[in-house]
Protein backbone atom coordinates (compact mmCIF):
# COMPACT_ATOMS: atom_id res chain seq x y z
CA UNK A 1 0.00 0.00 0.00
CA UNK A 2 1.29 3.35 -0.58
CA UNK A 3 0.24 6.83 -0.14
CA UNK A 4 -0.03 8.59 -3.24
CA UNK A 5 1.05 12.24 -3.12
CA UNK A 6 1.02 12.29 -7.03
CA UNK A 7 -2.42 11.18 -7.11
CA UNK A 8 -3.22 15.09 -5.46
CA UNK A 9 -3.79 17.64 -8.01
CA UNK A 10 -3.75 21.75 -7.70
CA UNK A 11 -6.92 23.57 -7.02
CA UNK A 12 -8.76 24.60 -9.91
CA UNK A 13 -10.90 28.04 -9.78
CA UNK A 14 -13.86 26.44 -9.61
CA UNK A 15 -13.22 24.02 -6.56
CA UNK A 16 -11.67 27.13 -4.64
CA UNK A 17 -15.03 28.41 -5.54
CA UNK A 18 -16.42 25.65 -3.73
CA UNK A 19 -14.45 25.98 -1.02
CA UNK A 20 -15.01 29.30 -0.57
CA UNK A 21 -18.92 28.81 -0.41
CA UNK A 22 -18.71 26.32 2.27
CA UNK A 23 -17.22 28.83 4.99
CA UNK A 24 -18.21 32.63 3.07
CA UNK A 25 -15.91 34.62 1.93
CA UNK A 26 -15.03 36.88 4.79
CA UNK A 27 -13.07 33.44 6.13
CA UNK A 28 -11.70 32.33 2.79
CA UNK A 29 -8.70 34.31 2.99
CA UNK A 30 -6.93 34.88 -1.07
CA UNK A 31 -4.69 37.98 -0.15
CA UNK A 32 -1.02 37.64 0.75
CA UNK A 33 -0.98 40.02 3.67
CA UNK A 34 -3.91 38.29 5.29
CA UNK A 35 -2.61 34.92 4.83
CA UNK A 36 0.89 36.01 5.38
CA UNK A 37 0.55 34.88 9.30
CA UNK A 38 -0.83 31.72 8.04
CA UNK A 39 2.64 30.87 6.03
CA UNK A 40 5.57 31.33 8.13
CA UNK A 41 6.35 29.58 11.99
CA UNK A 42 7.89 31.11 15.02
CA UNK A 43 11.36 30.14 13.75
CA UNK A 44 10.79 31.60 10.58
CA UNK A 45 12.19 28.47 9.01
CA UNK A 46 9.74 27.49 6.64
CA UNK A 47 7.75 29.51 4.48
CA UNK A 48 4.79 27.89 2.21
CA UNK A 49 2.07 29.68 -0.01
CA UNK A 50 -1.41 29.02 -0.91
CA UNK A 51 -4.37 29.86 -2.61
CA UNK A 52 -6.41 29.62 0.06
CA UNK A 53 -6.74 29.86 4.20
CA UNK A 54 -10.22 28.37 5.16
CA UNK A 55 -11.44 29.41 8.58
CA UNK A 56 -14.41 27.21 9.20
CA UNK A 57 -16.74 27.85 12.45
CA UNK A 58 -18.71 24.24 12.67
CA UNK A 59 -17.50 21.00 12.41
CA UNK A 60 -20.26 20.57 9.38
CA UNK A 61 -18.18 23.04 7.86
CA UNK A 62 -14.95 20.86 8.17
CA UNK A 63 -16.56 17.67 7.03
CA UNK A 64 -17.65 19.54 3.90
CA UNK A 65 -14.17 21.14 3.14
CA UNK A 66 -12.70 17.42 3.55
CA UNK A 67 -15.43 15.61 1.70
CA UNK A 68 -14.66 18.08 -1.43
CA UNK A 69 -11.04 17.95 -1.16
CA UNK A 70 -11.51 13.90 -1.24
CA UNK A 71 -13.27 14.27 -3.73
CA UNK A 72 -11.09 17.01 -6.03
CA UNK A 73 -7.71 15.30 -4.85
CA UNK A 74 -7.05 18.65 -2.83
CA UNK A 75 -4.36 18.82 -0.19
CA UNK A 76 -4.96 20.49 3.12
CA UNK A 77 -2.69 21.42 5.80
CA UNK A 78 -4.26 21.81 9.17
CA UNK A 79 -3.02 24.80 11.43
CA UNK A 80 -3.87 25.12 15.12
CA UNK A 81 -2.00 28.12 16.75
CA UNK A 82 1.08 27.87 14.26
CA UNK A 83 3.58 27.33 17.21
CA UNK A 84 4.96 23.92 16.07
CA UNK A 85 8.36 24.23 16.04
CA UNK A 86 8.93 21.31 12.91
CA UNK A 87 7.25 23.14 10.19
CA UNK A 88 4.05 20.51 9.88
CA UNK A 89 1.31 23.35 10.14
CA UNK A 90 3.23 25.01 6.53
CA UNK A 91 1.95 24.36 3.38
CA UNK A 92 4.33 23.43 0.69
CA UNK A 93 6.19 26.46 -1.63
CA UNK A 94 4.17 25.58 -4.65
CA UNK A 95 1.13 26.90 -3.42
CA UNK A 96 -0.86 23.86 -4.11
CA UNK A 97 -2.10 22.86 -0.87
CA UNK A 98 -5.06 24.73 1.37
CA UNK A 99 -4.82 25.56 4.93
CA UNK A 100 -7.38 24.87 7.29
CA UNK A 101 -6.95 26.79 9.71
CA UNK A 102 -9.37 25.75 13.63
CA UNK A 103 -8.83 29.00 15.16
CA UNK A 104 -12.41 30.21 14.76
CA UNK A 105 -13.67 26.88 16.14
CA UNK A 106 -13.05 28.37 19.91
CA UNK A 107 -15.99 27.32 21.80
CA UNK A 108 -15.72 25.77 25.42
CA UNK A 109 -18.82 23.26 25.02
CA UNK A 110 -18.97 22.61 28.75
CA UNK A 111 -17.15 22.36 31.83
CA UNK A 112 -17.44 19.28 34.45
CA UNK A 113 -15.73 20.05 37.83
CA UNK A 114 -17.65 17.13 39.61
CA UNK A 115 -16.32 14.77 37.00
CA UNK A 116 -13.16 16.30 36.45
CA UNK A 117 -13.26 16.63 32.96
CA UNK A 118 -14.10 19.69 30.41
CA UNK A 119 -15.00 19.36 26.26
CA UNK A 120 -13.85 21.92 23.94
CA UNK A 121 -13.30 23.12 20.39
CA UNK A 122 -10.39 22.07 19.02
CA UNK A 123 -9.26 25.86 17.88
CA UNK A 124 -9.48 26.75 22.18
CA UNK A 125 -5.67 28.12 23.27
CA UNK A 126 -4.40 26.21 26.02
CA UNK A 127 -4.46 29.00 28.02
CA UNK A 128 -8.00 29.50 27.47
CA UNK A 129 -8.91 25.95 28.63
CA UNK A 130 -6.65 26.10 31.65
CA UNK A 131 -8.43 29.50 32.78
CA UNK A 132 -11.62 27.82 32.63
CA UNK A 133 -10.75 24.84 34.26
CA UNK A 134 -9.31 27.08 37.12
CA UNK A 135 -12.57 29.08 37.03
CA UNK A 136 -13.86 25.97 38.89
CA UNK A 137 -11.54 25.33 40.93
CA UNK A 138 -9.83 22.24 38.59
CA UNK A 139 -6.21 22.19 37.07
CA UNK A 140 -5.58 21.26 33.72
CA UNK A 141 -1.77 20.64 33.99
CA UNK A 142 -0.78 20.59 30.16
CA UNK A 143 1.65 23.93 30.62
CA UNK A 144 3.50 25.56 27.64
CA UNK A 145 5.38 28.59 26.90
CA UNK A 146 3.16 28.50 23.82
CA UNK A 147 0.46 27.92 25.89
CA UNK A 148 -1.11 31.97 24.83
CA UNK A 149 -1.46 31.02 21.13
CA UNK A 150 -1.21 27.57 21.03
CA UNK A 151 -4.51 25.07 20.50
CA UNK A 152 -5.84 22.07 22.45
CA UNK A 153 -6.27 20.32 18.40
CA UNK A 154 -2.49 20.95 17.81
CA UNK A 155 -1.98 19.92 21.41
CA UNK A 156 -3.31 16.82 20.83
CA UNK A 157 -1.91 16.15 17.09
CA UNK A 158 1.71 16.88 18.05
CA UNK A 159 1.09 14.70 21.74
CA UNK A 160 2.70 17.74 23.22
CA UNK A 161 4.38 18.02 26.06
CA UNK A 162 5.94 20.55 28.50
CA UNK A 163 6.68 21.12 32.02
CA UNK A 164 4.19 18.99 33.80
CA UNK A 165 4.73 15.57 32.39
CA UNK A 166 6.69 14.26 34.84
CA UNK A 167 3.57 14.18 37.09
CA UNK A 168 0.47 14.26 34.79
CA UNK A 169 1.91 12.72 31.74
CA UNK A 170 1.76 14.32 28.14
CA UNK A 171 -1.01 15.35 25.79
CA UNK A 172 -2.24 11.96 25.16
CA UNK A 173 -2.59 10.98 29.14
CA UNK A 174 -4.79 14.07 29.89
CA UNK A 175 -7.22 13.23 26.76
CA UNK A 176 -10.79 11.11 27.35
CA UNK A 177 -12.31 11.29 24.10
CA UNK A 178 -12.09 13.15 20.60
CA UNK A 179 -14.07 14.18 17.65
CA UNK A 180 -12.39 13.93 14.46
CA UNK A 181 -13.47 14.80 10.53
CA UNK A 182 -11.87 12.04 8.59
CA UNK A 183 -10.75 12.62 5.01
CA UNK A 184 -13.81 11.35 3.35
CA UNK A 185 -15.80 13.87 5.48
CA UNK A 186 -16.66 11.55 7.43
CA UNK A 187 -16.98 12.33 11.00
CA UNK A 188 -16.13 10.21 14.30
CA UNK A 189 -17.68 11.14 17.34
CA UNK A 190 -15.71 9.72 19.94
CA UNK A 191 -16.53 12.54 22.48
CA UNK A 192 -16.66 9.52 25.63
CA UNK A 193 -15.86 10.60 29.03
CA UNK A 194 -14.78 7.25 30.22
CA UNK A 195 -11.58 6.33 32.21
CA UNK A 196 -12.12 2.87 31.74
CA UNK A 197 -12.96 1.51 28.48
CA UNK A 198 -11.90 -1.94 27.15
CA UNK A 199 -13.91 -2.12 24.03
CA UNK A 200 -10.89 -3.26 21.48
CA UNK A 201 -8.85 -0.54 19.93
CA UNK A 202 -8.74 2.58 21.38
CA UNK A 203 -9.15 4.95 18.00
CA UNK A 204 -8.30 8.20 19.84
CA UNK A 205 -4.44 7.33 20.09
CA UNK A 206 -4.73 6.94 16.50
CA UNK A 207 -5.15 10.82 16.09
CA UNK A 208 -2.83 11.61 18.70
CA UNK A 209 0.38 12.95 17.66
CA UNK A 210 -0.66 12.34 14.27
CA UNK A 211 -0.23 15.87 13.16
CA UNK A 212 -2.75 16.25 10.59
CA UNK A 213 -1.98 13.20 8.84
CA UNK A 214 -4.87 10.87 9.82
CA UNK A 215 -7.85 13.14 10.32
CA UNK A 216 -8.84 16.66 11.48
CA UNK A 217 -9.87 17.48 15.57
CA UNK A 218 -12.29 19.13 16.22
CA UNK A 219 -13.33 18.49 19.44
CA UNK A 220 -11.76 16.79 22.40
CA UNK A 221 -12.77 15.98 26.11
CA UNK A 222 -9.78 16.70 28.42
CA UNK A 223 -8.93 14.92 32.09
CA UNK A 224 -8.84 17.73 34.82
CA UNK A 225 -7.30 16.91 38.42
CA UNK A 226 -7.88 18.45 41.59
CA UNK A 227 -6.05 22.13 41.82
CA UNK A 228 -3.39 21.99 44.13
CA UNK A 229 -3.77 24.11 47.51
CA UNK A 230 -0.17 25.24 47.31
CA UNK A 231 2.67 25.22 44.19
CA UNK A 232 6.14 26.23 45.76
CA UNK A 233 8.73 26.78 43.18
CA UNK A 234 12.45 26.37 44.46
CA UNK A 235 15.98 27.33 42.44
CA UNK A 236 19.05 25.08 43.09
CA UNK A 237 22.63 25.71 41.79
CA UNK A 238 24.57 22.89 41.33
CA UNK A 239 28.37 21.84 41.13
CA UNK A 240 27.94 19.67 37.97
CA UNK A 241 25.95 17.88 35.81
CA UNK A 242 25.97 14.30 37.68
CA UNK A 243 24.60 16.06 41.22
CA UNK A 244 21.66 16.46 39.13
CA UNK A 245 21.01 12.91 38.67
CA UNK A 246 21.38 12.81 42.32
CA UNK A 247 19.39 15.63 43.44
CA UNK A 248 16.09 14.32 41.12
CA UNK A 249 16.54 11.09 42.61
CA UNK A 250 16.43 12.88 45.98
CA UNK A 251 13.57 15.24 44.90
CA UNK A 252 11.42 12.07 43.65
CA UNK A 253 12.16 10.11 46.67
CA UNK A 254 11.35 12.63 49.21
CA UNK A 255 8.48 14.51 47.26
CA UNK A 256 6.51 11.84 45.44
CA UNK A 257 3.98 12.95 43.06
CA UNK A 258 3.80 16.30 44.65
CA UNK A 259 7.30 16.65 42.73
CA UNK A 260 5.30 18.28 39.25
CA UNK A 261 8.33 19.71 37.62
CA UNK A 262 12.14 19.54 37.42
CA UNK A 263 13.68 21.71 35.19
CA UNK A 264 17.47 21.77 33.95
CA UNK A 265 19.33 25.16 33.33
CA UNK A 266 22.69 25.52 31.84
CA UNK A 267 24.29 28.87 33.37
CA UNK A 268 25.20 29.78 29.66
CA UNK A 269 21.05 29.99 29.19
CA UNK A 270 20.67 31.66 32.80
CA UNK A 271 23.17 34.42 31.35
CA UNK A 272 21.48 34.90 27.79
CA UNK A 273 17.98 34.89 29.57
CA UNK A 274 19.62 37.81 32.01
CA UNK A 275 21.74 39.58 29.08
CA UNK A 276 18.51 39.84 26.82
CA UNK A 277 15.61 39.61 28.53
CA UNK A 278 13.74 42.78 30.32
CA UNK A 279 13.79 42.66 33.88
CA UNK A 280 15.88 38.85 34.70
CA UNK A 281 18.04 38.71 37.31
CA UNK A 282 20.45 36.18 39.12
CA UNK A 283 18.23 34.22 41.89
CA UNK A 284 21.44 33.07 43.54
CA UNK A 285 24.73 34.77 44.60
CA UNK A 286 27.53 33.16 43.31
CA UNK A 287 27.46 31.56 39.76
CA UNK A 288 26.69 27.74 39.50
CA UNK A 289 27.72 25.61 35.64
CA UNK A 290 24.46 24.08 36.41
CA UNK A 291 20.30 24.72 38.03
CA UNK A 292 17.80 23.40 38.60
CA UNK A 293 14.21 24.15 38.65
CA UNK A 294 11.31 22.53 41.30
CA UNK A 295 8.14 22.73 41.24
CA UNK A 296 5.98 21.13 44.56
CA UNK A 297 2.88 21.00 44.47
CA UNK A 298 -0.24 19.50 46.14
CA UNK A 299 -3.00 19.48 48.38
CA UNK A 300 -1.29 20.46 51.78
CA UNK A 301 -1.14 23.78 53.15
CA UNK A 302 1.46 25.93 51.75
CA UNK A 303 3.04 26.09 55.64
CA UNK A 304 3.32 22.13 55.77
CA UNK A 305 5.14 21.96 51.76
CA UNK A 306 7.60 24.37 52.62
CA UNK A 307 8.55 22.24 55.63
CA UNK A 308 9.05 18.93 53.05
CA UNK A 309 10.72 21.37 50.59
CA UNK A 310 13.28 23.21 52.47
CA UNK A 311 14.27 19.32 54.25
CA UNK A 312 14.91 18.45 50.84
CA UNK A 313 16.96 21.65 49.97
CA UNK A 314 19.33 21.00 53.36
CA UNK A 315 19.79 17.27 52.99
CA UNK A 316 20.64 18.19 49.00
CA UNK A 317 23.15 21.02 50.40
CA UNK A 318 24.41 18.40 53.06
CA UNK A 319 25.27 16.28 50.77
CA UNK A 320 27.03 18.49 48.42
CA UNK A 321 24.56 17.77 45.78
CA UNK A 322 23.34 21.27 45.46
CA UNK A 323 25.65 24.21 46.68
CA UNK A 324 22.89 27.06 46.99
CA UNK A 325 19.00 27.22 46.85
CA UNK A 326 15.97 29.79 46.90
CA UNK A 327 12.46 29.52 47.46
CA UNK A 328 10.44 31.61 45.78
CA UNK A 329 8.40 33.41 48.70
CA UNK A 330 5.36 35.06 46.69
CA UNK A 331 3.41 34.48 43.48
CA UNK A 332 5.78 37.02 41.71
CA UNK A 333 9.02 35.52 42.71
CA UNK A 334 7.91 32.13 41.44
CA UNK A 335 6.79 34.17 37.96
CA UNK A 336 10.22 35.68 38.41
CA UNK A 337 11.82 32.09 38.76
CA UNK A 338 9.63 30.46 36.15
CA UNK A 339 10.61 33.14 33.36
CA UNK A 340 14.25 32.32 33.33
CA UNK A 341 13.12 28.87 32.27
CA UNK A 342 10.31 29.64 30.05
CA UNK A 343 12.59 32.31 28.43
CA UNK A 344 15.35 30.42 27.40
CA UNK A 345 14.69 29.53 23.63
CA UNK A 346 13.38 33.49 22.79
CA UNK A 347 16.80 34.61 25.01
CA UNK A 348 18.52 32.44 22.37
CA UNK A 349 17.67 34.38 19.68
CA UNK A 350 19.98 37.74 20.21
CA UNK A 351 22.64 35.35 20.41
CA UNK A 352 22.20 34.85 16.36
CA UNK A 353 21.60 31.29 15.01
CA UNK A 354 20.76 28.74 17.17
CA UNK A 355 20.47 25.06 15.75
CA UNK A 356 18.01 23.10 17.76
CA UNK A 357 17.69 19.47 18.56
CA UNK A 358 14.88 18.22 20.70
CA UNK A 359 15.77 14.74 21.99
CA UNK A 360 15.37 12.63 24.96
CA UNK A 361 17.63 9.83 26.47
CA UNK A 362 16.73 7.54 29.26
CA UNK A 363 17.28 9.76 32.67
CA UNK A 364 20.23 8.07 34.21
CA UNK A 365 21.90 9.06 30.64
CA UNK A 366 21.83 12.35 30.31
CA UNK A 367 24.77 13.70 32.13
CA UNK A 368 26.86 11.19 29.39
CA UNK A 369 24.45 12.91 26.45
CA UNK A 370 25.62 16.22 27.45
CA UNK A 371 29.12 15.52 28.44
CA UNK A 372 29.37 13.61 24.74
CA UNK A 373 27.56 16.13 23.03
CA UNK A 374 30.20 19.14 24.05
CA UNK A 375 33.36 17.90 21.77
CA UNK A 376 31.37 16.72 19.13
CA UNK A 377 29.76 20.29 18.63
CA UNK A 378 33.14 21.45 18.93
CA UNK A 379 34.77 19.26 16.55
CA UNK A 380 32.42 19.86 13.46
CA UNK A 381 31.37 24.39 14.44
CA UNK A 382 34.53 25.12 16.98
CA UNK A 383 33.73 28.01 19.24
CA UNK A 384 29.58 27.10 18.93
CA UNK A 385 27.88 27.37 22.32
CA UNK A 386 26.18 24.69 23.71
CA UNK A 387 23.09 24.89 25.58
CA UNK A 388 21.26 22.31 27.00
CA UNK A 389 18.24 22.90 28.83
CA UNK A 390 14.60 21.20 29.56
CA UNK A 391 12.79 18.80 31.26
CA UNK A 392 15.45 16.30 33.21
CA UNK A 393 12.63 14.91 35.08
CA UNK A 394 11.21 13.60 31.62
CA UNK A 395 14.59 12.50 29.94
CA UNK A 396 14.08 15.36 27.69
CA UNK A 397 16.51 17.97 26.56
CA UNK A 398 16.36 20.60 24.32
CA UNK A 399 19.93 20.30 22.78
CA UNK A 400 20.52 24.03 21.85
CA UNK A 401 23.64 25.66 20.10
CA UNK A 402 24.17 29.05 19.76
CA UNK A 403 26.58 30.22 16.76
CA UNK A 404 30.26 31.29 17.91
CA UNK A 405 30.11 35.18 18.72
CA UNK A 406 32.87 35.72 15.51
CA UNK A 407 30.66 34.10 12.81
CA UNK A 408 27.81 34.95 10.61
CA UNK A 409 24.94 33.62 11.17
CA UNK A 410 24.15 32.19 7.70
CA UNK A 411 28.18 30.37 8.26
CA UNK A 412 26.70 28.93 11.59
CA UNK A 413 23.19 27.47 9.76
CA UNK A 414 24.78 25.94 6.75
CA UNK A 415 26.11 23.26 9.53
CA UNK A 416 22.29 22.69 10.52
CA UNK A 417 22.23 19.22 8.97
CA UNK A 418 26.15 17.98 9.46
CA UNK A 419 25.14 18.60 13.81
CA UNK A 420 21.94 17.27 13.30
CA UNK A 421 23.32 14.01 11.95
CA UNK A 422 26.07 13.78 14.44
CA UNK A 423 23.90 14.19 17.62
CA UNK A 424 20.73 12.52 16.33
CA UNK A 425 23.74 9.65 15.98
CA UNK A 426 24.81 10.07 19.90
CA UNK A 427 21.20 10.00 20.77
CA UNK A 428 20.22 6.89 19.10
CA UNK A 429 23.61 5.52 20.31
CA UNK A 430 21.98 6.10 23.63
CA UNK A 431 18.73 4.77 22.86
CA UNK A 432 17.11 7.56 22.84
CA UNK A 433 14.67 9.86 20.51
CA UNK A 434 15.12 12.45 18.11
CA UNK A 435 11.91 13.88 18.61
CA UNK A 436 11.22 14.12 22.30
CA UNK A 437 8.11 16.26 22.26
CA UNK A 438 8.13 18.58 19.02
CA UNK A 439 7.32 15.87 16.27
CA UNK A 440 8.78 15.39 13.33
CA UNK A 441 6.37 17.63 10.34
CA UNK A 442 8.69 18.67 7.47
CA UNK A 443 11.94 18.61 9.39
CA UNK A 444 12.68 15.16 10.53
CA UNK A 445 10.79 13.25 7.76
CA UNK A 446 13.94 12.25 6.86
CA UNK A 447 15.12 10.27 9.83
CA UNK A 448 11.83 8.31 10.46
CA UNK A 449 13.62 5.35 8.59
CA UNK A 450 16.23 5.30 10.89
CA UNK A 451 14.25 5.58 14.02
CA UNK A 452 11.56 3.50 13.61
CA UNK A 453 12.09 -0.40 12.05
CA UNK A 454 10.89 -1.11 8.47
CA UNK A 455 7.97 -3.13 10.58
CA UNK A 456 6.54 -0.11 12.36
CA UNK A 457 6.74 2.15 9.47
CA UNK A 458 4.80 -0.53 7.81
CA UNK A 459 1.88 -0.53 9.80
CA UNK A 460 2.16 3.30 10.19
CA UNK A 461 1.71 3.56 6.41
CA UNK A 462 -0.88 1.02 6.23
CA UNK A 463 -2.85 3.14 8.76
CA UNK A 464 -2.46 5.93 6.41
CA UNK A 465 -3.31 4.45 3.39
CA UNK A 466 -6.37 2.59 4.96
CA UNK A 467 -7.32 6.09 7.10
CA UNK A 468 -6.57 8.79 3.67
CA UNK A 469 -6.05 6.54 0.58
CA UNK A 470 -5.80 9.53 -1.37
CA UNK A 471 -3.02 11.08 0.85
CA UNK A 472 -5.07 14.98 1.44
CA UNK A 473 -4.19 15.22 4.89
CA UNK A 474 -1.04 17.11 5.17
CA UNK A 475 1.10 15.40 2.54
CA UNK A 476 4.97 15.78 2.65
CA UNK A 477 4.54 15.70 6.68
CA UNK A 478 5.53 13.35 9.40
CA UNK A 479 5.60 9.84 6.75
C1 LIG B 1 7.90 29.31 22.78
C2 LIG B 1 7.46 27.90 22.46
C3 LIG B 1 7.52 26.94 23.46
C4 LIG B 1 7.11 25.63 23.20
N1 LIG B 1 7.20 24.71 24.20
C5 LIG B 1 6.79 23.45 23.97
C6 LIG B 1 6.86 22.46 24.99
O1 LIG B 1 7.32 22.71 26.11
N2 LIG B 1 6.41 21.23 24.71
C7 LIG B 1 5.89 20.89 23.48
O2 LIG B 1 5.48 19.75 23.29
N3 LIG B 1 5.84 21.80 22.49
C8 LIG B 1 6.27 23.05 22.70
N4 LIG B 1 6.21 23.96 21.69
C9 LIG B 1 5.73 23.56 20.36
C10 LIG B 1 4.22 23.84 20.10
O3 LIG B 1 3.74 24.87 20.90
C11 LIG B 1 3.42 22.57 20.29
O4 LIG B 1 3.80 21.61 19.32
C12 LIG B 1 1.88 22.77 20.18
O5 LIG B 1 1.25 21.60 20.61
C13 LIG B 1 1.42 23.11 18.78
O6 LIG B 1 0.08 23.57 18.83
P1 LIG B 1 -0.51 24.55 17.71
O7 LIG B 1 -1.95 24.73 17.96
O8 LIG B 1 0.29 25.76 17.60
O9 LIG B 1 -0.33 23.64 16.41
P2 LIG B 1 0.23 24.05 14.98
O10 LIG B 1 1.60 24.55 15.07
O11 LIG B 1 -0.73 24.89 14.27
O12 LIG B 1 0.25 22.61 14.29
C14 LIG B 1 1.12 21.60 14.73
C15 LIG B 1 0.80 20.28 14.00
O13 LIG B 1 -0.49 19.82 14.38
C16 LIG B 1 -1.38 19.74 13.24
N5 LIG B 1 -2.67 20.24 13.71
C17 LIG B 1 -2.94 21.43 14.31
N6 LIG B 1 -4.24 21.49 14.67
C18 LIG B 1 -4.81 20.32 14.28
C19 LIG B 1 -6.12 19.76 14.38
N7 LIG B 1 -7.11 20.43 14.96
N8 LIG B 1 -6.32 18.53 13.87
C20 LIG B 1 -5.32 17.83 13.29
N9 LIG B 1 -4.07 18.30 13.16
C21 LIG B 1 -3.81 19.53 13.66
C22 LIG B 1 -0.71 20.61 12.18
O14 LIG B 1 -1.04 20.17 10.88
C23 LIG B 1 0.76 20.41 12.49
O15 LIG B 1 1.22 19.20 11.92
C24 LIG B 1 6.64 25.28 21.91
C25 LIG B 1 6.57 26.25 20.92
C26 LIG B 1 6.97 27.54 21.17
C27 LIG B 1 6.87 28.57 20.09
Amino acid sequence: MTISENRLSSPTAETIGKFVAIVGDKNALREPDEQAPYLTEWRDRYEGKTPLVLRPATVAEVSAILKLANETKTAIVPQGGNTGLVGGQIPNKEGTEIVLSLTRMNRIRSVDPQEFSITVDAGVTLAEIRKAADDVDRLFPLSLASEGSCQVGGNLATNAGGVHVLAYGSARQLSLGLEVVLANGDVWSGLRKLKKDNTGFDLKHLFIGSEGTLGIITGAVLQLYPKPAHSLTAFAGLPDLDAALDFFEHARSKLGPALTAFELLPRIGLDFVIRNMEGARDPLEAHYPWYVLIEHSGPEKEEDAIGIIESLLEISIGENIIKDAVIAQSQSQSLALWNLRDRMSEAQKPEGGSIKHDVSVPIALIPEFIARAAPVVESIIPGARPVPFGHFGDGNIHYNVSQPRDMSKDEFLANWEKLNEAIYALVTSLNGSISAEHGIGQMKQDLMARTKSPEELTLMRAIKASLDPNGILNPGKLL
